[in-house]
């Protein structure tokens, strides 16, 4: 381990959904702000090598980063906090530590002795931290820990904690992250949970040295100082962590706390100059006050659970802001898009964007919103599966292939316009055909997508199997659909778009993942700016 570089652990008790994900990369954000290079991880005890596999109402939707890694939703929250790219090195799950384990002990590396949870695994997970201040890059690493002290399956987690604070203990500190619950019929906060989690980090040799308490309610100096006698902090090692009206509040609230002003110290590093978030501040103040506001659907098959599209509905707040408008969305399941009902359901909204997705159910409704956005001249967005849709729809009612699809879904149909590449056909491993992470793409000049992004370079992240069959290509050019952006290496079609209509592009690439505050995604910006200019008229 590089002597420099300094380690949070943030853990979680008492319940889930405290929203660990929300206060690590806010204290990132106030560290990187005071001029610590720093990054997030997220260690996740589930056995799934990655959530590639899980089905988005497991855990939300699934993030991907530049190296290809698919990740959990929370790498997405540090990249647009924090506007610095993750990697896989960003995101472990017990399944992959178990892999490499595994893989080591069938190579002989561990020399006939017995693989056991301590050290082997215990030594994995290290490894896995420290992997990342390895090249020097960074100053601070936080490590989040999935799931909540005492769960079994975060055992070895907390046990690596323990031997690292053990080894390092000058450069180690652990923020727990507890909750304290306000009892109505008593009227009164409860700190006894929070004490209990407290004792029971303890039990496996890990003392807490800040205590982030999420809570509906302001904590005064006395339960402040109940706190911090019983758990064995300091009294400003007790930060109150209260529900705030949107995340990106959530870096002001901890500053207020003076969060990073206590991890410092406990690290022992200078404070340098207190944080300059005068962006994030005019980003929050824009945020309260739009101008006008705008109503887009998002058509997809998740939309019960919105953490499925995470990215995208960040990537409309942050468009929103650089318009200065609130884009409300409108969550529309597409298996319930009918021919019958579109027009009621999608008449008064000013854009459609249709959403990535997996396999038949609801693909019907997604090719009848095309069709409707298409027809009705309304700005229409489509994102990787969204944009095999708008190729569908336009195959089947302008250029007259009846049956036309995507192989995926219809492997007989007679105009196959989206299908799988030779090369990929031979990759049968699940989970080991799809195209991912980021690739060049070059746009061509005037297309709407050149004059948002303002360049004709451009690289994406990707996450599919299936791709714009070039064979008709020609077709589709000559009836209006062109191919603006494609692969400079490969000729596959990563953008379409049809220029005599007011905005409709499609995207073969997953723009949202890139959308930060800093750099709100300009293919979002140009949208939410075609949907405004839409609703004037
Ligand atoms: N199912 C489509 C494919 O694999 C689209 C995937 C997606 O939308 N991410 O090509």
């Amino acid at each position: 381990m590089s002597n420099s570089t300094k380690y949070i652990f943030v853990t979680g008790g008492v319940t889930s959904s405290l929203g660990k994900g929300i206060i690590s990369a806010s204290l990132a954000k106030l560290l990187q702000a005071r001029g610590y290079s720093t990054t997030i991880q997220k260690l996740d005890p589930y056995i799934n090598i990655d959530p590639g596999t899980l089905n988005p109402y497991e855990h939300g939707e699934c993030f991907v980063t530049d190296d290809g890694a698919e990740t959990d939703l929370d790498l997405g929250h540090y990249e647009r906090f924090l506007n610095v790219p993750t990697s896989q090195a960003n995101n472990v799950t017990t399944g992959r530590i178990y892999q490499a384990v595994v893989e080591k002990e069938r190579r002989g590396d561990y020399l006939g002795k017995t693989v056991q949870v301590i050290p082997h695994i215990t030594d994995e997970i290290k490894g896995r931290i420290q992997l990342l201040a390895q090249d020097g890059k960074f100053d601070i690493i936080v490590t989040e820990i999935g799931g909540t002290v005492g769960d079994i399956e975060s055992l070895p987690y907390i046990e690596a904690v323990r031997q690292m604070l053990w080894e390092y203990e000058n450069d180690c500190i652990v923020i727990h992250l507890t909750l304290v619950p306000y009892l109505s019929a008593a009227g009164e906060l409860k700190t006894k949970p929070t004490q209990h989690s407290v004792k029971q980090m303890m039990e496996f040799g890990v003392q807490p040295d800040i205590l982030c308490c999420r809570t509906e309610h302001e904590l005064d100096l006395n339960l402040r100082r109940k706190i911090a006698k019983f758990c064995n902090v300091s009294m400003n090692a007790v930060i109150e962590a209260k529900d705030a009206e949107s995340i990106y509040d959530v870096p002001i609230l901890m500053q207020a706390e003076e969060l990073d002003k206590v991890v410092l110290e406990k690290l022992g590093l200078p404070k340098k100059a207190s944080p300059n978030l005068s962006n994030w501040k005019t980003f929050l103040e824009k945020l309260k006050n739009p101008t006008t506001e705008v109503s887009i659907g998002l058509v997809g098959k998740y939309v019960e659970l919105k953490d499925s599209y995470k990215s995208i509905s960040e990537a409309f707040i942050h468009a929103g802001v650089s318009n200065e408008a609130r884009v409300n969305v409108r969550w529309i399941h597409s298996e319930s898009l009918t021919k019958q009902n579109i027009d009621k359901e999608l008449r008064e909204l000013d854009g459609i964007l249709v959403a990535p997705g997996f396999g038949t159910r609801g693909i019907s409704g997604k090719i009848e919103a095309v069709h409707y956005a298409r027809i009705h001249n309304i700005p229409f967005f489509g994102i990787c599966l969204g944009m095999q849709c708008a190729v569908i729809e336009f195959a089947r009612n302008v250029l007259g292939m009846d049956d036309a699809h995507t192989t995926e879904i219809s492997e007989d149909t007679n105009f196959p316009v989206i299908s799988m590449m030779e090369e990929q056909k031979k990759i049968s491993n699940f989970g080991g055909t799809m195209r991912l992470g980021a690739y060049k793409c070059q746009l061509k000049p005037k297309a709407k997508s050149t004059s948002a992004y303002g360049s004709e370079n451009i690289s994406e992240r990707h996450r599919h199997r299936f791709e714009f069959n070039n064979a008709y290509l020609t077709q589709f050019e000559k009836a209006g659909m062109k191919a603006t952006g494609k692969n400079p290496e490969t000729g596959l079609v990563e953008v379409v778009e049809i220029p005599s209509h007011p905005w409709f592009v499609g995207v073969q690439f997953h723009p949202e993942y890139k959308s930060t505050v800093a750099k709100p995604h300009p293919l979002f910006v140009a949208f939410v700016d075609a949907a405004i200019k839409s609703k004037k008229q």
